[in-house]
């Protein structure tokens, strides 16, 4: 505010609060770093777990980034923006979140030193920027191509995903099962790849061992038929989707029918019977053996339905009716009238079983079935969680290695690379670009040295031999958090999708630049509005929103 005449002019409103230059971006900063911070402990697959406990009561243990950051329900606009690239990442590829958050962090920690030596912010996204697009040249060149067939080479980028998820002893045939899967849902457009990773369900059943999750060539649905007479099980089924359902509808207008007579009543209710029947017998007469209602069905449509031998599920899931249309082939129908034979799907067995004591219906035997459902088996609520967490990010890396068939190596390796890369770059660069170019190239390694760190191993001497092993020309190494030591990644098959690291460092660049060139951070809070009107314009210097009733300039009265 500024004084004219002695008279203050309020440009903001009462309660607005402002930072501004270097105190803003120092604010913006520390944030930022928070975040990061957060997370960081949780990096690789020695990365410590998190306990979050909501104002329920309810706990989630995860070592997932997205996951920690969705929970921790976070204020600050930067927060917020931080927040963002986990989970643009996680949508983008589905894992990588931790990573792309804590080098964000570490390239605003970075930033904060060249600040300190007086360089202006737009020099250093200047640097920032160049050194994110070399880096997207650099990964493609340590880049592998990955072919469709090469199931081994795939499942490596699977088990990867999954490491330190707390799947440790099903890694193996976990990784298998997601490689079958994604490829099994995997159709070609325009001789293009298109892998929706919807079409992979994964449906938890507590109880039981991991071990003991299987893949269904279609989809399993957690409901039973709705009446005890119709079969259990149907081979070579015939199956109708319908989207209405099987019950006669009340008049909507408010009409009013008077009955005089019992037999007036009886007449009423076997015409409402008819009609059921009627419904009934176009179901049966398109050849349909199995029914799929995603609305409800009348208890005496129930009854005929059992009684001709059809089996019926009600109140299915809209999002699991267009994987049974996928996984069948079957249309579906919104209006029983309008169904034929041509829209009825093919499954080799429609069955009722019994998945840790409660009745689930099988749809298998599909052929060529282009969705598919994982039975996720595991111990504990919160050990099948953190295994969907697992398999969530697992599906999303070898579906994201198969659309865009390019492979790194992991465990820190080319994040080393790439800061020994752009640290060259760099003093080719020059100008003052060239110190921002540099830090970039150290906030990278921030990747390797929390590996490192997370087992235990001292990350100076790491880093030192990290260093020295790839320009002996050992360009794969990596850590190895096993055994304690830098070993070449390829040995150990540690392999990731190159998305994973190209998403993760223009995101993170990216926020990083957007968040220093905030200079003035205005934010107005609703909350001390109401005594500010009363108690009229404060003091200059003072902290405003008064309690009601005060009158300005407190200065003679304290
Ligand atoms: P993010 O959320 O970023 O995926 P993770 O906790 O999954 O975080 O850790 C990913 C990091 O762990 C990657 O840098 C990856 O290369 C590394 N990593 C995964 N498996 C291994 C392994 N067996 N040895 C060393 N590093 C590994
Ligand atoms: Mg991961």
């Amino acid at each position: 505010m500024t004084g004219l005449a002695g008279q203050p002019i309020f440009v903001l409103s009462e309660g607005t609060e402002r930072k501004r230059g270097r105190d803003a971006q120092s604010t913006n900063i520390s944030v930022g770093k928070a975040i990061a911070d957060s997370v960081r402990s949780t990096l690789g697959p020695k990365g410590m777990d998190k306990m979050l406990v909501d104002s329920l009561g309810d706990i989630v243990i995860t070592n997932d980034g997205a996951t920690i950051l969705d929970e921790m329900d976070v204020e600050h606009p930067v927060a917020k923006m931080m927040v963002e690239v986990a989970q643009t990442q996680d949508e983008e590829i589905g894992d990588g979140t931790t990573t792309a958050v804590v080098i964000s962090g570490e390239l605003l920690k970075e930033s904060e030193d060249l600040l300190d030596q007086d360089i202006h912010p737009t020099v250093i996204t200047k640097g920032y920027n160049l050194a994110s697009k070399k880096a997207m040249e650099e990964i493609e060149e340590m880049s592998t191509d990955i072919r469709f067939d090469d199931d081994d080479r795939l499942q490596q980028v699977a088990m990867t995903a999954m490491t330190g998820k707390g799947v440790e002893r099903a890694r193996e045939s976990l990784a298998e099962t997601v490689v079958k899967a994604v490829k099994q849902v995997a159709d070609k457009e325009n001789g293009e790849l298109v892998i929706e990773t919807d079409y992979v369900k994964v449906e938890k059943k507590q109880g039981g061992e991991m071990e003991e999750t299987e893949l269904i060539d279609g989809i399993a649905i957690d409901k039973e038929r709705v009446h005890p007479g119709m079969p259990k099980k149907t081979e070579n089924a015939k199956i109708a989707l319908l989207n209405s359902s099987i019950e006669v509808k009340e008049t909507e207008t408010d009409a009013e029918i008077n009955i005089s007579s019992p037999e007036q009543l009886q007449d009423f209710l076997d015409q409402e019977e008819n009609m059921l029947k009627e419904m009934v017998e176009k179901i049966k007469a398109s050849g349909a053996d199995v029914v799929f209602c995603q609305k409800g069905i009348d208890d005496s449509a129930q009854h005929f339905l059992s009684k001709t031998g059809i089996t019926a599920i009600r109140r299915v899931k809209k999002s699991d009716m267009k994987k049974l249309s996928r996984a069948t082939g079957a249309n579906v129908v919104t209006n029983l009238n309008d169904l034929e034979k041509e829209d009825l799907g093919h499954a080799g067995k429609v069955s009722q079983k019994k998945v840790s004591d409660e009745d689930m219906t099988f749809i298998e035997e599909c052929e060529d079935a282009k969705a598919v459902t994982i039975i996720l088996r595991g111990g504990t609520e919160h050990v099948i969680n953190e295994a969907e967490r697992a398999i969530h990010d697992s599906i999303g890396v070898v579906c994201n290695a198969l659309e865009e068939k390019q492979v790194v190596l992991g465990g820190g390796a080319p994040e080393l690379k790439l800061s020994l890369a752009l640290k060259e770059y760099a003093s080719k660069v020059g100008g003052r670009e060239q110190l921002a170019i540099n830090s970039f190239a150290k906030a990278l390694e921030i990747i390797p040295r929390t590996l490192a760190e997370s087992a235990g191993m001292d990350s100076i001497d790491t880093l030192v031999n990290l260093r020295s092993k790839n320009e002996g020309g050992d360009k794969n190494y990596g850590i190895n958090v096993i055994d304690n030591q830098v070993s070449d990644m390829e040995s150990l098959r540690v392999v990731e999708p190159s998305k994973i690291k190209k998403q993760a460092i223009s995101s993170a660049a990216e926020v990083a630049e957007m968040i220093l060139r905030i200079d003035d951070v205005i934010s107005s809070s609703g909350e001390s509005g109401g005594g500010a009107e009363a108690g009229g314009p404060p003091a200059a210097g003072g902290p405003g929103g008064m309690p009601g009733g005060m009158p300005g300039g407190m200065g003679g009265m304290m």
